[in-house]
């Protein structure tokens, strides 16, 4: 069952329509991720949209974010982020686990990150995840390792009624066109025909500099050009894992 059904929007023409979405009705929905600030960095558009749909938006941080020896700190920056996406801070998520460690050479286990999901999705009821690509958008391994324990769940647990959707990467000419790329994800969905495609534009852009804001160990000036130039400011494009 899909939980997003689609709406025309009144500015982009048909056929070339990017979906504008509206949800059936309230899901529980776990957003994945691999470090504090991968949320306001990427995701806003999708929180926003979630938010403003009353979906109940559960946010799972796989890492303390510790690669600089900042990790406590960052927690906190998480915490106050969710307050500025209007996400209860009980619904806030951060593992701290010795193997699942943020570093470009720490490989994170598949298996235990699929345990660690599947437990969450349980305990809270999920209907719907929603993660990285197999690029994770920057190509960090941590991100990518996150889509693969996230798809272990979906495989080892085909009874269980829960959607996946995953962050597609921009290339990147995509990545830093800022809100020119709303004109240009139009045209993906008929690159790709046979994938279920939703394109999410950010109702509320100023809210993902607010939240990210709140990350102020990494709130430094190429951080602040990536959020005004970047892309996933400004809309989000979901896939469907099948
Ligand atoms: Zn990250």
């Amino acid at each position: 069952m899909d939980h997003f059904s689609a709406q025309s929007s009144p500015f982009l023409p048909r056929p070339f329509l990017c979906q504008s979405l509206q949800p059936k009705g309230g899901s529980n929905v776990l957003l994945v991720i691999a470090h504090p600030d991968d949320e306001s960095m990427f995701f806003t558009p999708t929180i926003n949209f979630l938010i403003s749909r009353g979906h109940n938006v559960q946010i799972l941080c796989l890492s303390i974010g510790d690669a600089d020896g900042k990790g406590n700190i960052r927690k906190q920056e998480l915490f106050q982020a969710c307050v500025a996406l209007k996400i209860p801070m009980q619904q806030v998520k951060i593992v701290d686990h010795p193997d699942l460690q943020d570093g470009f050479g720490k490989v994170w286990n598949h298996s235990l990150l699929a345990n660690i999901i599947e437990e969450e999705t349980i305990n809270h009821k999920i209907n719907m995840i929603i993660t990285f690509d197999n690029y994770g958008v920057s190509g960090h391994c941590n991100h990518r390792d996150v889509h693969y324990g996230v798809c272990k769940v979906l495989y080892d647990t085909l009874q269980r009624d829960i959607e996946v959707w995953e962050l597609v990467s921009n290339n990147i000419l995509r990545k830093y066109s800022g809100p020119v790329d709303i004109w240009l994800s139009m045209f993906l969905p008929m690159l790709h025909p046979n994938e279920t495609m939703q394109c999410l534009i950010n109702e509320h852009p100023h809210r993902s500099v607010l939240a990210m804001a709140q990350h102020s160990s990494q709130w430094v000036w190429f951080r602040k050009l990536f959020v005004a130039m970047s892309s996933y400011t400004y809309m989000n494009t979901l896939r469907k894992i099948k």
